[in-house]
């Protein structure tokens, strides 16, 4: 095949010339919505980028940050009428900014450097990883159902994973977790580009010392075994990144070389579901409040996992459900995803924040969601600014009105 780009930038082209340049993804993108610039939104990048690797460009900062500046959210991909495969190229081209050197953007090799250390994207102690089991509450050693807890609900939003393990205890199942053996899923390293790259510290007189190797594809495998070891053929997620990336990621890189991964995932918006469906979900309590559901990007869009939620929310005694303008395949990112938090902070509050207003538009007075990290950003966007709405994610809902804690 001939190959019209650079060397530094070798992406297909077959890909970039489908664009046809009609910019129908402009006017749904976050990106574009915060930054207006032609330069971030998917037709625009992949202008970019082709006149930077036609015309033999070398990769400069502003280049850089506009391949990191959009969340992988796919929206665009949605919208696109020739279905550009603008996410897997976007990450490719990070990959390779990461491979040269030039990647990622900003601040966002310390979620690398950190995976690496401490097999965590923030840093913790990896020995403190179970750390957020209570007494009152059980796991075991021996159960065919495992909980994947993620980086973020087992340091940051412990909350979450309290209430997944109460919601899974009600049913009778006492899961097993990996504790100190569950390794990052790799999903920010991957969405960021920095699936291997190599791992410096840096001395106070500036010199970088080699550490090693950060290689996502043994953090899969380790975890992978690590569930395997234990007997576990059932996988439940609390995070929508970990689900994502447990369903669409691992299996391309564990697949190759080791064959089919041993276990099933379920989001635990489709276990509540399924739960519903069988008459196994008595609620308890009520909630009589107008409620919105957000679909978090890599449960909705990536993963096709649009209904189960709202079963779920619909079942529950009081509730009113409404929709916002932009839901299922068109909702709207929370601006968390892809890096795009850890990269651009203030930007991705503005993104929540137009989000919650969109909720209130509805009359709601509740926005709920099944995702960590859309929970925290909109968390940060109340808190931040003030918008006046309840955010909770349906494990939330599920332990309260329950009863559980
Ligand atoms: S993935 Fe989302 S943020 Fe990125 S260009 Fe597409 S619509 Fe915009
Ligand atoms: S909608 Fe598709 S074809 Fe149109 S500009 Fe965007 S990526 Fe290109």
């Amino acid at each position: 095949m001939k190959r019209f780009f650079t060397p530094e930038l070798d992406v297909d082209p077959d890909q970039i010339v489908l664009c046809s340049n009609c910019s129908t993804c402009r006017w749904t993108c976050t990106s574009y919505e915060e930054f207006h610039s032609e330069a971030f939104f998917a037709g625009g990048r992949l202008r970019l980028l082709r006149s930077y690797v036609e015309k033999n460009l070398p990769v400069d900062e502003s280049f850089v940050k506009a391949v990191y500046a959009c969340s992988t959210c796919e929206q665009c991909v949605e919208r696109c009428p020739v279905k550009v495969p603008y996410v897997r190229i976007i990450e490719n081209v990070r990959k390779k900014l990461v491979q040269l050197g030039k990647g990622p953007y900003g601040k966002l090799h310390v979620m690398g450097d950190m995976a690496y250390m401490h097999k965590n994207v923030f840093g913790e102690n990896k020995l403190d990883r179970g750390n957020w089991v209570k007494p009152d509450t059980r796991i075991s050693t021996d159960s065919k159902w495992g909980y994947f807890v993620g980086c973020t609900a087992s340091y940051k939003r412990p909350e979450i994973a309290d209430a997944t393990l109460r919601m899974l205890n009600y049913f009778d199942i006492e899961p097993q977790i990996l504790g100190a053996d569950e390794y990052c899923c790799c999903s920010p390293l991957i969405r960021t580009g920095q699936v291997t790259r190599p791992v410096y510290e840096e001395s106070e007189n500036g010199e970088k010392e080699l550490l090693g190797t950060l290689e996502t594809e043994k953090f899969i495998v380790h975890n992978v075994e690590q569930i395997q070891a234990r007997g576990i053929e059932h996988v439940i997620f609390s995070c929508s990144g970990c689900y994502r990336t447990t369903t669409l990621d691992w299996p391309k890189f564990y697949r190759e070389r080791h064959g089919i991964l041993p276990f099933s995932t379920q989001h635990l918006t489709q276990f509540l579901a399924l739960k519903q469906r069988k008459g196994e979900l008595n609620w308890k309590g009520s909630y009589p409040e107008t409620v919105t559901y957000h679909d978090p990007c890599h449960l909705g869009r990536h993963v096709g996992v649009f209904e189960a939620p709202r079963e779920v929310l619909r079942s529950i005694p009081g509730i009113k459900l409404v929709e916002m303008e932009r839901n299922r395949q068109n909702s709207v990112c929370c601006g968390a995803g892809g890096g795009f938090k850890a990269g651009f902070g203030e930007n991705a509050i503005n993104v929540a924040e137009r989000r919650l207003n969109q909720a209130l538009e509805t009359g709601a007075t509740t926005i709920v969601s099944s995702c960590v990290f859309c929970k925290l950003n909109f968390l940060d966007a109340v808190k931040k600014r003030g918008v006046d709405i309840k955010v909770l994610n349906i494990e939330d809902l599920f332990v309260s009105l329950m009863d559980l804690v």
